[in-house]
């Protein structure tokens, strides 16, 4: 737990987020300001800043994230296809330095990405 960190907080219960998924290392729940018709996000519990803060021992937990979104994209039917994101850094875009995945569809996608 990062006291300054956004997500931290989601997940000690101290901001409302609207769980719909929810297992021994991380939550997904809908982004507040959604790109898409489907916009979740998949946060783990372990606060890791970003993706360029991932270890070795992090692997499993990275495999993890990444079953689960195609778990949560088959329970949201996203069955013509989804993209997952992962904002790191300024560069990035990334806005919350707490590490998650965006789970976007239910439209085409443009590529490249802005
Ligand atoms: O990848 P990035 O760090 O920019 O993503 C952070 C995401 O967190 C944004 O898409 C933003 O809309 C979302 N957010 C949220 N709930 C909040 C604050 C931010 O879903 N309370």
């Amino acid at each position: 737990m990062n006291a300054d960190c956004l997500f931290c907080k989601i997940l000690a219960g101290e901001i409302p987020a609207n769980r719909i998924y929810e297992d021994e290392f991380c939550i997904g729940f809908p982004d507040i300001n959604p790109q898409a018709p489907t916009h979740l996000l998949l946060v783990p519990k372990e606060h890791i800043a970003s993706q360029a803060k991932a270890l070795a021992e992090h692997k499993p937990l990275l495999g993890h994230l990444m079953a689960t979104a195609a778990d949560l994209a088959r329970t949201q039917k996203l069955d013509k296809g989804y993209r997952v994101v992962v904002n790191t850094g300024d560069d990035g875009g990334q806005t919350v330095h707490h590490l998650h995945l965006h789970l976007l569809g239910g439209r085409p996608m443009g590529w490249p990405p802005g």
